[in-house]
C-alpha cells in the first residue's frame, strides 16, 4: 500500500512539528515554505559573524520537543543541545529596581520579601494556582482539538472554577500587592500576544510551565532547533521545498484536492494542512471557494494580537553584566499596554524585551563582540496605520538612545551592524494579517473552540496548525497544536495508513 501523500504549508515550529508527526506515522509529507529558510517566526539572519535569531528565544517545555524525536525512537540531544538559562529573566525598572526571576525558591523569596514581606505567602498561593492552571489548561487541554461546542461545555466547569473569565493581571493582583511583582508575574502573556489586562487568567499557567520545565536556549541559537527538526524530518524521508509559496489550495465542494504552485502547476494531495496565517489561508489560498471567502471575512472581525518592532544589533564590545533575557519596564504599565492594543499611533514611551544570547552562547557573535535584539510591542497595522518605511528608522534611533542612556554604555560607538523587522515585514514576509505577530489575540472568547479549528468545519480534509489554532502562540503552544492536528489526521486517514 503506498503512503498517503499530504501537504503542510509553512515551516514554522507548528508546521515542522506536524510534518514530523505525520511522517513518523507513515504519511508521505511534502512541506512547502515560501521563504528561502525554514522556521517562520524563528527565521535567522547571519551578518558579519553575528547570528540574529528573528523571533522566539525563550524555549520552554523541552519535553514537547523531545516527544517529536521519540516518536521515531530518536533523541533530541543527538540533534541539538539545549542550554539551561539562569536567571530565566532579569526584570529592570526605571526606578533602578532589579528582580532576577530565577528557579530557586529561596532566592525568589528573598527578593519578594525585600519588596513586600506579605507577598512571599501570596506568591506561594499564586504558584499553586498557576500549577492548577498548568494541569488543566496545558496537560489536559493543551493538545485537544476543540472541534465542537460540546468539547467546550465539557471543559467549562473547570475553567469557571479557575476563574478563566478574569484577566491574568486581575488574578495576580489578588495574590500579591507590590506593583512591580504584579508586573513580574503578569507580563508573560505579552510573549504570546496577549494583554495581561485582557488575556484569560488561564495564561497564568506559563509561570508554572517555566518553573517546572525551565528556560532553555539551543546552542547555535533558536534556529539551530529549527535545523534539528528539519534534519529529523529529512531523516524520516520527508520532503521540504523552500522558496515555494503556495498560491492556492485547490478544492472541490467539501474536499481539498491539492495545492497550486508559483509556476501554475497543481500537485495532488490526499489532505492539506496549513501552518500559514489563518486569514491568509482562508482569504487568499482558498479565496475562490465560498468557505474561504466567508471565513476570511469572519476572521477580519476578530481581535488580532499586536505586532512587534524588532531591532537586531551587533556590538564590537561585550557586556557580561547583561543577562540573556531582560525585561526593561518603562514608566507606565497599563497605560502603555492599553495604547499598544488600542491607539492609532506609537506611544511616547516603551517597555522592551532585550535578548543577549552571548550570555549563554558566546558563539552568537565574533570574538570580543556581542549580539542583541530589542523587541518593542507596537500596534498592528489595523490599529495604527503607520508608514514603517518612514517611522522604522526613527523608532530604531529612539530605542538605541534609550538603551545607551540606561543599559548599554557606548552603544552607538560600538555598533557594528543593525537591522529592523517591523509590522510591515510581518505582513509582507510572513503573510500575517494586519502584521499581527501572534495571530488571534488570546482572550477567552477567542480560545479553544472559539479559535480556528484544527480541522475545517466544512472541508473535511483541510487542517490547520500553528498560532491561530488552539492552544495558540508560543513554541509549546504551536507544538501542542501540531499534536492535536496530527491526532485528527491519523484518525481520519487510518484506512489509508493501513491501520
Ligand atoms: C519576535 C518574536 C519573539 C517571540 N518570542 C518567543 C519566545 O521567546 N518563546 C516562545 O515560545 N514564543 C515566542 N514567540 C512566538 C512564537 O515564535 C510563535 O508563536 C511561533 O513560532 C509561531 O509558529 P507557527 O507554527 O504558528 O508558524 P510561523 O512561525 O508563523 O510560520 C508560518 C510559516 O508559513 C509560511 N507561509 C506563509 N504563507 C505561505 C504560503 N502561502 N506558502 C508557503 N509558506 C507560507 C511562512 O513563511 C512561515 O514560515 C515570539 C514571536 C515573535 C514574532
Amino acid at each position: 500500500m503506498s503512503k498517503p501523500r499530504v501537504a503542510v504549508i509553512g515551516s514554522g515550529f507548528g508546521g515542522l512539528a506536524l510534518a514530523v508527526r505525520l511522517q513518523s506515522a507513515g504519511f508521505d509529507v511534502t512541506l512547502f515554505e515560501g521563504r528561502d529558510k525554514p522556521g517562520g517566526r524563528a527565521y535567522v539572519w547571519k551578518e558579519q559573524g553575528f547570528t540574529f535569531d528573528a523571533g522566539p528565544t525563550v524555549v520552554t517545555d523541552p519535553a514537547c520537543l523531545e516527544e517529536l524525536f521519540a516518536l521515531s525512537g530518536r533523541k533530541l540531544s543527538d540533534y541539538a543541545e539545549l542550554i539551561s538559562v539562569d536567571p530565566f529573566y532579569r526584570l529592570c525598572w526605571e526606578d533602578g529596581h532589579v528582580f532576577d526571576y530565577v528557579n530557586d525558591q529561596a532566592r525568589l523569596d528573598a527578593q519578594i520579601a525585600a519588596r513586600n514581606p506579605a507577598d512571599v505567602a501570596g506568591y506561594k498561593r499564586f504558584l499553586a494556582y498557576s500549577e492548577e492552571l498548568f494541569q488543566e489548561g496545558y496537560v489536559k487541554l493543551g493538545h485537544v482539538p476543540f472541534l465542537d461546542f460540546k468539547s467546550m461545555i465539557a471543559a467549562a466547569p473547570e475553567l469557571m472554577r479557575l476563574q478563566a473569565w478574569r484577566s491574568v493581571y486581575a488574578k495576580v493582583s489578588s495574590f500579591v500587592q507590590d506593583d512591580h511583582l504584579r508586573q513580574a508575574l503578569s507580563f508573560h502573556t505579552l510573549l504570546v500576544g496577549g494583554s495581561p489586562f485582557a488575556a484569560s487568567s488561564i495564561y497564568g499557567l506559563i509561570h508554572a510551565l517555566e518553573r517546572r520545565g525551565g528556560v532553555w536556549f539551543p546552542r547555535g541559537g533558536t534556529h539551530a532547533l529549527i535545523q534539528a527538526l528539519v534534519k529529523l524530518f529529512g531523516d524520516l524521508g520527508g520532503t521540504l521545498r523552500l522558496n515555494t509559496p503556495v498560491q492556492a489550495i485547490e478544492a472541490q465542494g467539501r474536499q481539498v484536492t491539492g495545492v497550486r504552485l508559483p509556476d501554475g502547476t497543481v500537485e495532488t494531495f490526499a489532505a492539506v494542512a496549513s501552518n500559514a496565517d489563518i486569514h491568509h489561508t482562508y482569504k487568499r489560498l482558498l479565496g475562490d471557494h465560498p468557505r474561504g471567502k466567508a471565513e476570511g471575512k469572519r476572521l477580519e472581525g476578530k481581535r488580532w494580537s499586536p505586532s512587534l518592532f524588532v531591532l537586531h544589533f551587533g556590538l564590537k564590545a561585550q557586556h557580561p553584566e547583561i543577562r540573556h533575557h531582560s525585561i526593561l519596564f518603562g514608566a507606565r504599565y497599563k497605560g502603555l499596554i492599553d495604547e499598544i492594543y488600542g491607539r492609532n499611533g506609537l506611544a511616547d514611551d516603551f517597555s522592551l524585551y532585550l535578548h543577549a544570547p552571548c550570555a549563554t552562547d558566546p558563539g552568537q557573535a565574533p570574538t570580543g563582540c556581542s549580539t542583541y535584539y530589542a523587541l518593542s510591542p507596537v500596534p498592528h497595522l489595523g490599529t495604527a496605520d503607520i508608514d514603517w518605511a518612514v517611522e522604522g528608522p526613527k523608532y530604531r534611533d529612539r530605542i538605541l538612545d534609550y538603551l545607551e542612556a540606561r543599559y548599554i554604555p557606548n552603544l552607538r560607538r560600538d555598533l557594528v551592524v543593525s537591522r529592523i523587522f517591523t509590522p510591515a515585514d510581518f505582513q509582507g514576509e510572513l503573510n500575517a494579517w494586519q502584521g499581527s505577530a501572534f495571530s488571534l489575540e488570546p482572550i477567552l472568547t477567542q480560545s479553544a473552540w472559539f479559535r480556528t479549528h484544527n480541522r475545517d468545519d466544512v472541508i473535511g480534509n483541510l487542517y490547520f496548525v500553528g498560532a491561530g489554532t488552539h492552544p495558540g502562540a508560543g513554541i509549546p503552544g504551536v507544538v501542542g497544536s501540531a499534536k492535536a492536528t496530527a491526532t485528527l489526521m491519523i484518525e481520519d486517514m487510518a484506512g489509508d495508513l493501513g491501520q
